[in-house]
């Protein structure tokens, strides 16, 4: 069934890694499996078996040339450094090359305690793993890098986190789960040939454009590469009121990818201070942060390539902070292109910035939900009659109505013909996101009762974001007050 292994990072120096064969669990079942997905890997599908598959992606079986392995790394966590964290419970089978050439890591994610695990279990209750299922595919669908979820199973076992939940393994599809961890682990060993064997990795896998400069430019390149990859990752995330919830450099993907999806959630009144996590105590991981974050994380990575930048140590940290001080300005122009399609915007104008932080402002104000405030100006935009839907999510319905006026006036500048706008504007904002309560509702089916029914409802619309979808009006509905969900757990 599987595509051939190619191992490329079991074929690294041993200390990146530890081998480990997943742990058996003891009943094995598939409860999802991304068909489109595992065919665009190269997956044989001709004679699919449900239960053979739940063998491979509980890892009971080793498929054919797989050899698999923990990865070592590091991270801060909530600004605090730990020089090794690792997969505690996530194997590595290998890397697959999919229909367009690309390699792709398949990892399991609970597959038993691995020499990272410290006081973990190596588990996964069942819930994170739907979670993690939705949300990731979720993304995907709205255009946003990020991790892909390939099959579920559920294990027969039971894991503890309080009370006893069911257990499961998810089978995760990433172009690499290479983070900014993953380099620190090396420098803070003072092992400045592993760091620089690990950039040589990810410049050949992920940034092949710079495969031919020389020196210490290679290096100020990787910075810069990765650098716009987030700029424009949190872009995105900023354009749907994502909000990840645990952006620690253990969690920031090299390849720019969405990576993690623990206590994640997305907004639905807006409010820029939003933090869903549980475990965000301070509120340093809030949407309106993430940006911030992001570059703090990327002058860790940039701290790690130091030595590589320039033998001149202080030369190095000069190149590297004029680097990481674009930061802000290329991320300000990722979000204002991700705005300005919102609004419909299709050219630019200085005072578009204005325009569009007065309708945040607004919307915060009137308490209005995010997504739903966007997709009814796609909708108003060649409509005004439909306006009247819009307004109506607004606390104080004369702001929004003094702002419509303002976004008109500009609208009548802009190029693009009129009956053009909205179907534009649907591409740039969703109808359905994985709404907090639905997610919840899902997950809780799944456990309570073991009804799966909530979970694939919600999978299907929610991979189909940006259509109209009739008679599913519910899903693109925000939480009734007694439906709110307030905290998310990883
Ligand atoms: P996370 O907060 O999910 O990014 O995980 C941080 C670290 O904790 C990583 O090294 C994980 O592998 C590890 N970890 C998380 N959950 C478990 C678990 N149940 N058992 C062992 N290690 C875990
Ligand atoms: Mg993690
Ligand atoms: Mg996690």
């Amino acid at each position: 069934m599987f595509p051939p292994f190619t191992l490329r990072y079991a074929r690294l120096p041993e200390r990146f890694y530890e081998r480990f064969d997943p742990v058996p669990v003891r009943d094995p079942q598939l409860i999802a499996f991304n068909r489109p997905l595992a065919e665009s890997l190269g997956f044989d599908l001709a004679a699919f078996d449900a239960e053979e598959a739940a063998v491979w992606f509980s890892g009971n079986v080793v498929p054919h040339g797989s050899e698999p392995l923990a990865q070592a790394y590091a991270g801060h966590q909530f600004g605090g450094f730990v020089p090794r964290l690792g997969d505690g419970r996530a194997v590595l089978l290998g890397e697959v090359t999919d229909r367009e050439g690309r390699l792709r890591d398949i990892q399991l994610k609970g597959a038993g305690c691995t020499p990272f695990s410290r006081g973990g279990d190596g588990r996964s209750p069942l819930g994170p793993v739907l979670r993690e299922y939705l949300v990731s595919e979720a993304m995907h669908a709205m255009g946003v890098p990020t991790t892909r979820a390939l099959a579920a199973v559920t294990t027969g076992e039971r894991v503890i986190r309080g009370i006893p939940e069911p257990g499961a393994i998810l089978a995760r599809v990433a172009s690499s789960h290479i983070r900014v961890g993953t380099f620190q682990y090396f420098a803070a060993r003072g092992d400045r040939e592993g760091v620089r064997e690990l950039a040589e990795h990810v410049i050949e896998r992920h940034y092949p454009e710079l495969e031919d400069r020389q020196g210490g430019g290679r290096y100020l390149g990787l910075l810069k590469a990765v650098q716009a990859r987030q700029a424009s990752l949190i872009a995105r995330w900023m354009g749907i009121g994502f909000i990840h919830g645990v952006m620690n450099t253990d969690n920031t993907s090299i390849s720019g990818e969405t990576i993690d999806f623990g206590p994640c959630a997305f907004m639905e009144q807006y409010d820029p201070q939003m933090v869903f996590s549980s475990i965000d105590e301070g509120g340093r991981y809030a949407y309106s942060n993430q940006p911030w974050i992001a570059q703090w994380n990327l002058a860790r990575l940039a701290e790690t390539l130091l030595p590589l930048i320039d033998d001149d140590s202080e030369r190095a940290v000069e190149l590297a902070t004029e680097e990481l001080q674009r930061f802000p300005e290329q991320y300000e122009a990722e979000w204002l292109a991700v705005m300005r399609a919102k609004l419909g915007l299709g050219s630019e104008e200085p005072e578009d910035k204005t325009l569009i932080e007065a309708l945040l402002a607004t919307m915060h104000r009137g308490r209005a939900d995010f997504t739903l405030t966007f997709r009814h100006l796609a909708e108003a935009a060649d409509n005004p009659q439909a306006e009247a839907s819009l307004v109506a999510l607004f606390e104080r319905p004369e702001e929004i109505a003094g702002w419509l006026e303002e976004w008109r006036e500009r609208l009548d500048r802009e190029p693009q013909p009129q009956g053009e706008r909205t179907r534009r504007m649907k591409l740039a904002s969703p109808a359905f996101i994985p709404r907090n309560h639905r997610v919840q509702q899902a997950l809780t089916a799944a456990m309570d009762e073991g009804d799966l029914g909530p979970f694939e409802a919600l999978l299907d619309v929610v991979t189909q974001p940006y259509d109209d979808q009739p008679g599913r009006d519910e899903y693109a509905r925000p939480a009734a007050p007694t439906e709110r969900v307030f905290r998310t757990f990883c």
